[in-house]
């Protein structure tokens, strides 16, 4: 296989950029040159997996990640808009990048990528960090809802179509799935997914493409012989809960576990004492945290659901909306862990959580089975090769 030009596009969300830095840095290491276009934020992480970054800016960054409409429901058109919008704005940005030999972009949300592969003529690859969906299993059928009458909807759609119709692009069904990619990688094991033997057309889960982040720092527990270690986060997203972080730290000081907790953009001085056996930080090292983590209360997001379910850790989900209720759903059916509801959650619902899933045998089996389905999966490398086909074609 000869050297090529790989170019990546990913919205500008922790929970979009990292499921792909697996696959950058494998192609990297296979000889390719990788191009990938992201903001300052993902800037050192990008390039920590040898790839380039193309410097882009984002519609949505410095407005604060408190206001992220959901892509269903009554938020559904303006999340659309707001995907419009920066499609607009980074097709603008990146008009005149060279073509490169194939494509990697985000399915979800990377239009802007899937538009300049049918620019260019060229193979493209999709990543779904997140469940997908089809006539067996749809997240519309149960967590989502839209009303396809509605005339705000309706008027958004011939926007997008007319839009799609200049860029040359099939009709807007075909384009939101993702139906001219040579192959869709979604990062999470089959056996993850709802329904996951009958994704058959072009879907492959390859599993979570985990990529050691040295950018975000090291970590370690405090010391050996110490407290067994709990991490909680609400991810980087829907994670505006300063009542549930009081929650956390006004009931951690008797506890018997030494408590990572991440709060994001909340008010520090809001959040009441820390106690002693917690640590708050805006952002963790995830993944080092995990490494040494007994248990994981999380929102649930697919990036945190993975990295947990990677090092076998037992999980408390807390969704915090739709599509992080049916990962939460899943890892309850799979016996991964245990769900709580969101609202009003008190410290007795939660340490009484944390403390039988930490305990059950039943989980640790169930971890490791599918610990050993993420194995099989083949992770960054069955990923690279699906790219590499992808050359061929
Ligand atoms: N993350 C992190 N430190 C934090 C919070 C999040 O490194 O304090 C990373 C996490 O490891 C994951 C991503 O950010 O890779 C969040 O993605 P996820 O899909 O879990 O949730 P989202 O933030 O998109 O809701």
């Amino acid at each position: 296989m000869g050297m090529a030009t790989v170019a990546f596009f990913a919205p500008a969300a922790a929970g979009h950029v990292n499921p792909t830095l697996g696959l950058a840095a494998e192609l990297v290491r296979r000889g390719h040159r990788v191009t990938y276009a992201t903001t300052g934020t993902y800037a050192e992480r990008v390039a920590e997996t040898g790839a380039e970054v193309v410097p882009v800016t984002s519609t949505w960054e410095g407005g604060g990640d408190a206001d992220i409409p959901q892509f269903h429901g009554r938020e559904l058109v303006r999340a659309m808009d707001v995907l419009l919008k920066e499609t607009k704005s980074m097709l603008a940005q990146l008009h005149d990048t060279e073509r490169p030999d194939v494509v990697v972009h985000d399915g979800t949300m990377g239009w802007w990528g899937r538009i300049l592969a049918r620019r260019w003529q060229v193979p493209s690859v999709e990543t779904w960090p997140n469940l997908v969906s089809n006539e067996h299993w749809a997240m519309s059928q149960k967590y989502t809802t839209f009303n396809p009458l509605s005339p705000a909807f309706l008027l958004m759609a011939v926007r997008l179509s007319r839009f799609l119709k200049k860029q040359g692009a099939e009709g807007m069904q075909a384009f939101m799935s993702g139906d001219a990619a040579v192959v869709r990688l979604v990062t999470l094991p089959r056996a993850f997914q709802y329904a996951g033997e009958t994704f058959t057309d072009r879907y492959e889960f390859v599993g979570p493409l985990i990529n050691e982040r040295n950018y975000q720092g090291g970590w370690a527990p405090a010391g050996k012989g110490g407290l067994p270690v709990l991490l909680v986060s609400l991810g980087t997203a829907y994670n505006d809960r300063p009542e549930f972080y009081r929650t956390v730290l006004g009931s951690a000081a008797d506890r018997p576990w030494q408590v990572v907790l991440a709060v994001g953009g909340a008010d520090l001085d809001a959040l009441g004492p820390v106690p002693a056996n917690v640590e708050v930080h805006r952002q963790v090292p995830q993944l080092a945290v995990l490494r040494h983590a007994r248990a994981f209360v999380t929102h649930a997001g697919m990036g945190s659901t993975m990295e947990g379910l990677h090092f076998e850790v037992p999980l408390v989900a807390i969704p915090q909306m739709a599509e992080q209720r049916a990962n939460a759903d899943r890892i309850a059916e799979l016996g991964l862990g245990a769900v709580l509801p969101p609202e009003g959650i008190t410290a007795d619902a939660l340490w009484t959580a944390v403390e039988r899933v930490a305990g059950d045998e039943r989980i640790r089996e169930r971890l490791a089975w599918m610990r050993g389905e993420m194995t099989a999966a083949g992770g960054a490398p069955a990923a690279a090769d699906a790219v590499e086909r992808a050359l061929g074609n």
